[in-house]
């Protein structure tokens, strides 16, 4: 008698030896019908599994993390069984899952090309109305070097070769097509369904330069056709969205050649760039803090104070200055700890929050390099605040508020927290530590936040928060963090005299709300689309004239505005009014566009189109004036904050 113990508790009774079909029909028929692979006390094995001892087992559907894991390797398989049909002599090499899909390095005769993928994508189709049944069998290690030799398959005979001799080494057999492979593999052909091909690229065997270039095509896959589509759907409208192409359009920045990952901002992006300053200035000499500049470049000393020459070698630039090596800084902490360090400070003065938009460089690989969201020069809008242990959860409470504020208030971004804690490598006492975790959770349940606990994932030298911001298409991007630093006080000795007139060794956070300017605005652009809010806007108005006659009062409009601080433009070109509207309209997606005619002018109003749409009506202009002036103040939405 063997049992089986199911994810439901219940136990199910087999007289003999059982296979995982068996299971999950014994459960029931529709399960039966649509299960994947199962897991044997969390072992994958495929539904032909013969189980022959008492086990917990657990049926995997397509629905599933594991489901759709099961599938998108089997797409693989799949793929490459179409490969070699249509293209023999065709080598293979490695075909694992990825995210949202697959892919499969192939040695081929030619090339491939798109045509070539859609041909494949056919075959792939055509073998799963074949309905090719998927056998897993077992080989020793030599039969298996013996058995790809002959085939040819060079590159499955070195990954054997790696693998100890004696081994038992299990593999997949679809058709003509065998693969080593741990599996498991759905049970044939005609349970894979929702998949595309995406694209083909050159990939190194092994990831190594020094071997040769294979072709690596990689496909979607996914549990159902509709969220296939759902994906598909999404790439579109994120490359959209794409903040490269959006910023040339809009004229925001360019990359040069002479400069690879180090922005250059236009007039029209410096000003996206300035807004966002001057609200972060503002709202953080509300909050308290003090602005402090410290260095771009500093003594190689300092940095090997702080740690970062022996941690953050690779990613820092370097130069000499009378003979004596100076690093660009990465990072604005130890400047930030010098500015502290330079006076005396006592316990009444506590905290001391200290803000800078500091532009850091940090080197880049070239190949991972991506528009503003990943760059080798950046601006974080950093803050330190030293603080004593005492004052930490106050501190916390301020600067999560203050986080909220920008988040929920100004952009209404919806966003996660997540809290990572002490891991196994770790510097400061147990209970600082205890202290200070207690203080961020306190700090967050005081607030009524829910978050997300990473334990052990915190930095060697403090536990942090990590704020992670939803867009508009769903994806997540992290921007804030709040980190405790039980490091770089040691480091640098710096203390405040105590009340008992001793010296004690201040706490200090670093944290950031923006994170890196220069990707908040790629975020701002691809989560508005380019359509930026009135208050953010470059141009807020733009008038638009129709013929010449009115230009003397289009420029009277535009002088008032600009008087009353709308960031306004006149277009007053010899254009047709309709040109002049799609430009404004559709290419840079000006909020509010006046279109200036005979009867504006004898009435001295406005015509008013708004972004986005196609009516328009008619304003006095003084009571136009009064009224966009209202609307382009920048305006806190106190009613989204989540603690009021
Ligand atoms: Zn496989
Ligand atoms: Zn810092």
């Amino acid at each position: 008698m063997i049992n089986v113990s199911l994810p439901s508790g219940d136990i199910k009774q087999f007289e003999g030896s059982v296979n995982m079909f068996e299971i999950a029909k014994s459960i029931s028929n529709s399960l039966a019908k649509k299960a994947l692979a199962a897991k044997v006390d969390g072992q994958a094995v495929d539904m032909g599994y013969v189980l022959e001892r008492d086990a917990n087992v657990e049926i995997i559907v397509p629905e599933t993390e594991d489901g759709v894991d099961v599938i998108r390797h089997s797409t693989a398989h799949l793929m490459a069984q179409a490969v070699i049909r249509l293209f023999p002599g065709t080598k293979v090499a490695i075909g694992p899952s990825i995210e949202y899909g697959f892919y499969y390095d192939f040695d081929p005769k030619e090339q491939f090309t798109e045509t070539d993928l859609e041909k494949i994508e056919e075959e792939m189709r055509s073998i799963i109305k074949e309905d090719v049944q998927i056998e897993r069998f077992e080989m020793s290690r030599d039969d298996a070097i013996r058995y790809f030799e002959d085939l040819g398959e060079e590159y499955k005979v070195e990954i054997i070769r790696d693998i100890a001799k004696g081994e038992m080494l299990s593999f997949y057999k679809q058709g003509d097509f065998v693969d080593l492979c741990r599996g498991p593999h759905v049970p044939s052909t005609r349970y894979l369904k929702a998949f595309k091909l995406r694209s083909v690229a050159g990939a190194y065997w092994r990831g190594s330069s020094d071997n040769k270039m294979l072709q690596r095509i990689y496909g979607f896959a996914f549990s159902s056709d509709k969220e296939l589509k759902d994906h598909l759907k999404f790439l579109e409208e994120a490359e959209k969205r794409d903040h490269r192409k959006l910023g040339k359009e809009l004229d925001l920045f360019f990359m040069s050649e002479y400069g690879p990952g180090f922005p250059f901002f236009l007039p029209k992006g410096m000003v996206i760039r300035n807004v966002l300053e001057d609200l972060w200035r503002k709202e953080h000499t509300k909050a308290g803090y003090q602005e402090v500049k410290t260095p771009i470049m500093l003594n190689k000393e300092l940095w090997e104070t702080s740690g970062h020459w022996y941690n953050y070698r690779e990613n820092m630039y370097t130069s000499e200055i009378d003979e004596t090596v100076f690093a660009i800084k990465p990072m604005n902490c130890p400047g930030g700890v010098l500015a502290y360090k330079h006076g005396m400070h006592s316990y009444k003065d506590l905290p001391i929050r200290m803000g800078e938009l500091g532009l850091v460089h940090r080197h880049e690989f070239s190949g991972a390099l991506h528009g503003l969201m990943r760059v080798r020069n950046f601006t974080q809008d950093d803050a330190h605040i030293f603080m004593t242990p005492e004052q930490i959860e106050e501190e916390i409470i301020g600067v999560i508020e203050l986080i909220d504020k920008f988040y929920s208030g100004l952009f209404g971004f919806e966003y996660r927290i997540e809290l990572s804690t002490k891991p196994e490598k770790a510097i400061g006492d147990a209970a600082i530590w205890d202290k200070a975790e207690t203080a961020l959770e306190n700090a967050m349940k005081k607030l009524g936040k829910a978050y997300k606990i990473n334990p052990g994932d915190g930095a060697f030298y403090g536990p942090k928060l990590d704020f992670k911001i939803k867009d508009c298409i769903g994806r997540e991007w992290q921007c804030g963090t709040i980190q405790l630093d039980f490091n770089l006080p040691e480091r640098f000795d710096i203390s405040y005299i105590g009340e008992d007139n001793d010296k004690h060794r201040p706490v200090m956070v670093h944290r950031v709300i923006y994170g890196s300017i220069e990707r908040f605005i790629g975020i701002l652009i691809e989560h508005y689309a380019g359509a930026f809010p009135l208050w953010l806007a470059p141009t807020q108005v733009k008038i638009l004239t129709i013929n010449d006659d009115v230009i003397p009062y289009a420029k009277e409009v535009a002088s008032i505005l600009e008087s009353e601080g709308v960031r306004v433009e006149l277009d007053s070109r010899a254009e047709k009014i309709g040109y002049k509207i799609r430009e404004a309209n559709g290419k840079y997606k000006i909020p509010v566009q006046l279109i200036i005619g005979k009867s504006e002018v004898e009435n001295r109003e406005v015509n008013i189109r708004r972004f986005g749409s196609k009516d328009q009506t008619t304003q006095a202009l003084s009571e136009f004036v009064t009224a966009i002036k209202e609307e382009t103040r920048i305006k806190f939405d106190m009613d989204k904050l989540e603690n009021k």
